[in-house]
């Protein structure tokens, strides 16, 4: 279990279902709910933190929120220690 606060906020009222984020998420965090035609975040803690989703999203929708001060983080960086 890591310990992380990550966060990915999404403001639905915003989204017009694109599926850009979708699409772009190379780590399978973002999954796509048919019916509503919006997207899921899911396992949010394998977030890469890579802001391609947030990039992607020309509604200004998605807010990646990385928690710098994570176990997940310190993990990939620690080679830079
Ligand atoms: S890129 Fe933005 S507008 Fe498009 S589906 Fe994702 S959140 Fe919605
Ligand atoms: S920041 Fe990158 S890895 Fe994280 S949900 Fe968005 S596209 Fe996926």
């Amino acid at each position: 279990m890591i310990n992380t606060n990550h966060k990915i906020l999404f403001d639905e009222s915003k989204c017009v279902g694109c599926q850009l984020c979708y699409k772009g998420c190379f780590v399978d965090v973002i999954r796509w709910d048919a019916e509503k035609k919006k997207p899921v975040f899911k396992y949010v803690e394998d977030c890469e933190h890579c802001f391609i989703c947030q990039s992607l999203c020309k509604k200004d929708a998605i807010t990646v929120c990385p928690d710098y001060a994570s176990e997940h983080f310190g993990q990939h960086f620690e080679q830079y220690r």
